[in-house]
């Protein structure tokens, strides 16, 4: 089925890794968990499994006890967040995005009190932004991308995710949802083998936003 021009193609979005460079909070954060906790789980153990809530993520490594290990990260992140750099012309992008009536979303499995100060300092209108503070299970099942959806009143035909990891790829595919990957973040991307988008600004070529899609013609008004 042809979509309808008039419906708003909708942009969703991961935060860590896509937008955000937090890899320097992370693995700060990490390294007082593991001195706090006793642990000798490395951050690149740690990090493999970066797109998942952290309770998932404690499952997936056999640790116990993941609450008191979260609250302790948790203070660790905050604590570091001046790490954390917006990727170059991130910003920019998505205001194009915006400018040519897409919507924007945000899914991530960051909590809200940590994702939100990093999204304001984008200064962009998200629609929508999906945390695992809402309802549903996290990435890689695909709720929060349906719950986004939901959110907007979308069908996830209209719908594009940007993520930077596996889990990211399976939860979009999950929903239904086409998946672009963000080739400057942190993880590669599984089969079948997605669009790749190399830099921020790729995305719009990729997506043909911002820009005439039809060639200047001499002597035309176009
Ligand atoms: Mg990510």
């Amino acid at each position: 089925m042809e979509r309808d021009p008039e419906t708003p193609r909708v942009l969703l979005l991961d935060l860590d890794g896509v937008l955000v460079d937090t890899r320097p909070v992370m693995e700060s954060a990490w390294h007082r968990v593991q001195e706090a906790h006793g642990l000798d789980v490395p951050f690149e153990e740690y990090e493999r499994h970066l797109g998942r809530p952290f309770a998932d993520i404690m499952k997936q490594l056999g640790l116990v006890d993941a609450e008191r290990i979260h609250q302790t990260y948790a203070e660790a992140s905050t604590a570091a967040s001046y790490l954390a750099r917006q990727f170059e012309d991130i910003s920019k992008v998505l205001h194009t995005f915006v400018a040519a009536d897409w919507l924007l979303g945000i899914v991530t499995s960051k909590p809200l009190d940590r994702a939100a100060p990093l999204l304001a300092q984008l200064g962009c209108p998200f629609a929508t932004v999906r945390t695992p503070n809402g309802v549903g299970r996290g990435k890689p099942a695909p709720d929060p991308i349906l719950l986004a959806l939901i959110d907007l009143g979308a069908d996830p035909a209209d719908a594009m995710y940007v993520g930077d990891m596996a889990v990211d790829q399976e939860a979009a595919r999950r929903a239904g949802v086409s998946y672009v990957h963000a080739g400057w973040g942190y993880g590669c991307p599984s089969a079948p083998a997605p669009a790749v988008a190399e830099s921020p600004k790729d995305l719009l070529r990729l997506l043909e936003v911002g820009g005439p899609t039809i060639p200047f013609l001499e002597g035309s008004l176009v």
